[in-house]
């Protein structure tokens, strides 16, 4: 018997944390941030509802931090087994964990500094030191290890096209007669975005923890790339600059071998390239590490010598000066910076330069949530607040919404199509709580399945 309890990411996109009991191990799927809105962010605080030091492992389907970044505090309260995620899920967390304990220090030393946190003083939540004993305890495995996690049970990861180094979890136990496979998604990726693979497809799955993000949506770009070039012909025409905020993991490097691929097509001219975040010039090292994970195109273009995240007229900014410098260049230029939805960093520098001239464009290319200075650009307001100074927004404003790493629910029906079983039980995580719904209706009227959507804190026998 094996047990399966929902300990986040219900009725909500983050904060993925599943607590799985079988073959006599206690395991945890993903250990998430719950990140937005405050109540949601509340729960980070909560005393997690099992004792950390009664777990054996914790496994990661990536390292994005609503499903690692709870990591450092379950290290900090007693968790003190492995963490078995790929080789480059590893590589990444240990440069977001540290960068998320930054955060979080320099979030309580503002609180401390304002004097308004109902605490005093105000703690973070973890601290960068916590983040290092973290990395400590990672056992990175290669996509289709083995890993025995008891005498009886396995794990194995496969490629969920989701990010670099994403994986769908497959746990299988067999004992005596019967035998059972769990496989939990994460977060599944999709067709023709850059550089990934496909999702893998995986058989005989009798238990299927499902994300369900897009579930009530499809993406509507049917060509991003083709998208991406006239927003940049155009842009370039008007003798303004061109600014991208963007995700430091993931989205920068996409951008940067679609900028190398469209130069060398000739579909756009090569343009100075400025990218300006310290974490994504170490995500791009990791990037080059691990080309083994890459899609075939892509990986033929590196067999062909290719320096494949490298456009013509790039520039790497480290330090503050690098990035301050840029403000000299007036035109013409095409800067890539985080965070994606402007919420912090050296995009916010770039925006306050750049947003009051109409020459220049502002090109979004990511979910823009509710609250943050992104959405407030995204909807054309005539002002955004920066440094606390409101800031005109003249410039033209683009949106690219085609190079999402979510399946949206047609994509997610066509993944589910080949499975060679009916599983006994799906469970539908990770989306709102209508989104989740639609997407278990879906499931049920295509494919007739039993498909749950588990309430927080709720358990289920797997038989
Ligand atoms: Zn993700």
């Amino acid at each position: 018997m094996a047990k399966l309890t929902f300990l986040g990411a219900t009725g909500t996109v983050t904060g993925s944390r599943f607590h799985l009991q079988i073959d006599g191990k206690n395991i945890l799927i993903d250990c998430g941030l719950f990140q937005g809105p405050k109540r949601v962010r509340i729960k980070n605080w909560e005393p997690f509802p099992v004792s950390p030091s009664s777990f054996d492992f914790v496994l990661l389907t990536h390292a994005h931090i609503d499903h690692s970044g709870y990591l450092p505090k379950f290290v900090r309260e007693g968790f003190s087994g492995k963490i078995i995620c790929t080789h480059a899920t590893a590589e990444l967390c240990k440069v977001m964990l540290k960068d998320s304990a930054h955060i979080q220090e320099e979030d309580a030393k503002w609180a401390n500094k304002k004097g308004f946190s109902k605490h005093s003083p105000a703690l973070p939540l973890y601290t960068a030191q916590d983040a290092e004993n973290t990395i400590k305890l990672f056992k990175p495995l290669h996509y289709g290890d083995f890993f025995q996690l008891s005498e009886h049970t396995r794990v194995k990861f496969h490629d969920s096209g989701h990010i670099l180094g994403a994986a769908l979890i497959d746990i299988k136990t067999k004992k005596g007669e019967g035998s059972r496979k769990i496989l939990f998604s994460g977060d599944l990726g999709r067709p023709e975005i850059p550089i990934l693979n496909e999702p893998n497809q995986v058989y005989n799955v009798d238990y299927l923890v499902l994300e369900s993000t897009y579930g009530l949506r499809t993406h509507k770009s049917v060509d991003p790339v083709g998208e991406l070039v006239e927003v940049i012909n155009r842009s370039m025409k008007r003798g303004g600059s061109l600014v991208i905020p963007a995700f430091s993991v993931g989205r920068t490097q996409t951008l940067l071998y679609l900028l190398r691929l469209l130069e060398e097509e000739g579909r756009i001219d090569s343009y100075p390239i400025y990218v300006d975040s310290p974490m994504a010039i170490e995500a791009l090292k990791i990037f080059d590490d691990h080309i083994r994970d890459f899609d075939l195109l892509t990986r033929m273009q590196k067999m062909q010598g290719k320096d494949i995240f490298k456009p013509q007229n790039l520039h790497i900014c480290r330090s503050k000066e690098d990035s301050i410098a840029i403000n000299r260049q007036r035109k013409g230029v095409i800067i890539i910076s985080a965070s994606g939805m402007v919420t912090g960093g050296r995009i916010l520098h770039h925006l306050a330069q750049r947003l009051p001239d109409s020459k220049n464009t502002v090109l979004l290319m990511g979910y823009q949530a509710e609250g943050t200075r992104g959405r407030t650009i995204q909807e054309r307001k005539k002002t955004v607040k920066i440094h606390g100074v409101h800031v005109p927004i003249n410039a033209q404003i683009e949106m690219i919404d085609g190079f999402s790493g979510h399946a949206d629910y047609n994509e997610m029906l066509a993944w589910l199509m080949p499975f060679n079983k009916v599983p006994k039980q799906v469970f539908m995580v990770h989306g709102e709580a209508e989104a989740s719904e639609a997407m278990a209706e879906k499931i049920r009227k295509t494919y007739g399945w039993n498909v749950t959507v588990p309430q927080f804190g709720q358990s289920f026998e797997l038989t």
